[in-house]
């Protein structure tokens, strides 16, 4: 069993073994194959989030575009003391039905280097696995040791999504990994994938629409068929646990819809001869939001002079830190106060 922290104390079981990450090595290591990045399980999701960076700086664009879907959830997830803590091997094994990363990772066909008693074996981050089917799950005595995250291919188009009611220190409401790959130079689907969180137990996947649609081509017909396929594959019934059931199943559409035109405007920057340019209105439904340092400015009225506390807010501080109320108790927050005419001096 291994033992990382946030799950320790939740169950009374009595652990033989207890393995700690920070003494094995192999665990850490990261190294670059041919194939792609091989990164140590017990890396936290914030060193996950580095040497993706630094790949992406590196490499050439076509090879990163799973990292790239990646770090879109590596910057914002959680806070970032859980991306300190967490572990990408960790995350990966609870399997939490809205944890962002798992959908992605199994889109981009990631594989498990696992090791126990008996040897060492390789199994598919897919949906089996997230499901926890029998086969294509970790055995009891099994760890991760280390996660291969392949590189993209050229005509490869992988995307990510979420919804959650801040950018961060929300759990997703729904999120979603989508990769579709083409004939080459074509928009002929020879694969697609597309994985949702936030729906069931566990992430979902949208299998057997996916297998329908290979073969067609990308066009709007594509994408309603693909909508109705995937409402009838991803049930979510009027009493499922969450609520909010019309909203979420909105958002399957809306991702859908988004990713749709994120590969036509990928395919016309490929091929700008033989596919047209989104129009604007389209264009306009692909603008990403931008996630910056908040600040807010509270005013009070003070005994003697009239004070504005400005208050300025690094990582580790809630969305909500405009309030201030939460602001002052973390540490990490910078104050300034700046006088007001008439007052006396502060700083
Ligand atoms: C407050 C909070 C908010 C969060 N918000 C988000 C969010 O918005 N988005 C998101 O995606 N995630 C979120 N998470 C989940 C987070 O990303 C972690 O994935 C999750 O908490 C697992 O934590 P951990 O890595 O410490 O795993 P642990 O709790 O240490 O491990 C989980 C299980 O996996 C086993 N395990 C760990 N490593 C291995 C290994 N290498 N091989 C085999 N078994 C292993 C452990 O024995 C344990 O049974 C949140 C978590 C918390 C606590």
């Amino acid at each position: 069993m291994l033992m990382r922290g946030l799950k320790r104390n939740h169950s009374g079981t009595y652990h033989p073994i207890i393995l700690h990450p920070v003494r094995i090595s192999e665990m850490h290591v990261v190294s670059s194959t041919s194939d792609g990045l091989v990164i140590g399980a017990a890396c936290c999701l914030a060193q996950l989030r580095d040497i993706l960076m630094k790949a992406v700086t590196e490499l050439p664009a076509e090879k990163t575009k799973t990292y790239r879907a990646l770090l879109q959830h590596l910057r914002t997830l959680a806070g970032e003391q859980i991306r300190s803590m967490a572990s990408l091997g960790g995350h990966i094994v609870s399997r939490g039905s809205s944890w962002d990363l798992n959908p992605i990772l199994s889109v981009g066909k990631s594989v498990l280097n696992l090791a126990s008693e008996d040897g060492e074996r390789q199994i598919l981050l897919n949906d089996r696995f997230l499901a926890g089917c029998e086969p294509a799950d970790i055995n009891a005595k099994e760890v991760i040791v280390s996660v291969l995250i392949p590189y993209s291919m050229k005509d490869d188009f992988i995307s990510a999504f979420r919804q959650a009611e801040r950018q961060k220190n929300a759990l997703s409401i729904v999120n979603s990994g989508m990769r579709v790959l083409f004939r080459p130079a074509t928009d002929t689907i020879v694969d697609l994938s597309i994985l949702f969180g936030g729906i069931g137990s566990t992430t979902l996947s949208a299998r057997k629409s996916c297998e329908k649609l290979i073969g067609r081509q990308w066009n709007d017909q594509m994408l309603n068929e693909a909508c109705k396929l995937v409402l009838e594959e991803i049930v979510l019934p009027p009493s499922a646990s969450g609520g909010k059931v019309e909203y979420r199943r909105t958002l399957l559409v809306s991702f859908l819809f988004r990713f749709y035109l994120e590969v036509l405007h990928g395919l016309h920057q490929m091929y700008p001869f033989r596919y047209a340019e989104l129009s604007q209105e389209k264009m306009s439904a692909l603008g990403m939001l931008q996630s910056g340092v908040p600040q807010g400015v509270q005013i009070y009225q003070g005994t003697d002079a009239l004070l504005v506390f400005k208050v300025l807010c690094r990582s580790g501080c809630p969305d909500t830190a405009e309030t201030g109320n939460t602001a002052f108790s973390n540490e990490r927050a910078q104050q300034n106060l700046v006088k007001l005419p008439g007052g006396p001096q502060y700083k």
